[in-house]
């Protein structure tokens, strides 16, 4: 196994606080693209302009019929959470993982089973009336959309605001309070890992910066990332494999085989 794993896996079990951001390679696997570089979304067609925060407010029927689209090629072939999501849930539920932060909006942390989620995008599954917060589905809002009403409108009567997907569009500032634990979190964690973010977009990019002046860095990554050269470990690979080898390890340290339940689904499932 890799020594970076088995030294990983030891400071894992010795820590108090363990947290870990996740970006868009975590879920490749799963069937949602990306949105730069080789097939990405930005090169295939789309254009982040049409989703900029401005069009929402200028053009609301266009932003949805456009949004529309964007949603079917995101989430429209996904097949679920994958191993590494798996692998995430069970260090939660082995007591060695405190909180995933993720910058995806697809909800396949939640899916997988991790319980304290921080979603620093949003969560595409949701939309939200601009006018009484009221939430509801994306999937129900999208059917008024495929209906031939745009933009869809809140379904409280009597209000009838424009829904917005209940994720950060362009030109929006991330939700102070998940910004804010994030933050928290990277600064208190004796352990934080990254896995599958290449860690060029702002803000997020800046927390391992805060985490490693604080405690350990770990990077997982099929290539190499901006903040490389901050890392105490460094993982190349695929994390549907890196993640799952990392959990075995973990496990093989643990003091007393942990009794807990199937929820969840474990590494060994997969
Ligand atoms: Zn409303």
């Amino acid at each position: 196994m890799d020594e970076q794993l088995v030294a990983l896996a030891e400071s894992l079990v010795a820590a108090d606080g363990v947290s870990v951001l996740t970006g868009a390679g975590v879920s490749n696997a799963s069937g949602v693209p990306t949105f730069r570089g080789d097939g990405g979304i930005w090169n295939d067609g789309f254009d982040p302009a049409d989703f900029h925060v401005d069009r929402f407010e200028s053009d609301p029927a266009g932003f949805w019929t456009d949004r529309h689209e964007l949603h079917e090629r995101m989430f429209g072939e996904v097949t679920g959470p994958n191993d590494a999501h798996r692998a995430l849930a069970r260090l939660e539920e082995l007591g060695v993982l405190d909180v995933v932060v993720t910058q995806n909006t697809d909800g396949l942390h939640r899916e997988a089973g991790t319980n304290r989620l921080v979603e620093l995008h949003g969560d595409a599954a949701r939309s939200v009336c601009v006018a009484c917060g009221e939430s509801v589905s994306t999937e129900a809002a999208l059917d008024d959309v495929r209906a031939g009403t745009a933009p869809p409108t809140c379904p409280t009567v009597g209000c009838e605001g424009h829904l917005k997907p209940d994720v950060v569009l362009y030109g929006e500032d991330l939700s102070a309070a998940a910004y804010g634990s994030a933050r928290r979190m990277a600064r208190e964690s004796d352990v934080f890992l990254v896995v599958g973010s290449s860690l060029t977009v702002a803000p997020a990019s800046t927390l391992p910066e805060e985490a490693a002046a604080r405690g350990e860095l770990a990077v997982f990554d099929v290539a190499e990332t901006a903040k490389d050269h901050l890392a105490d470990y460094l993982v190349r690979g695929d994390a549907t494999e890196t993640l799952p080898a990392l959990v075995e390890a973990v496990q093989a340290r643990l003091p007393n085989e942990v009794t807990v339940g199937d929820a969840g689904g474990t590494a060994q499932e997969a």
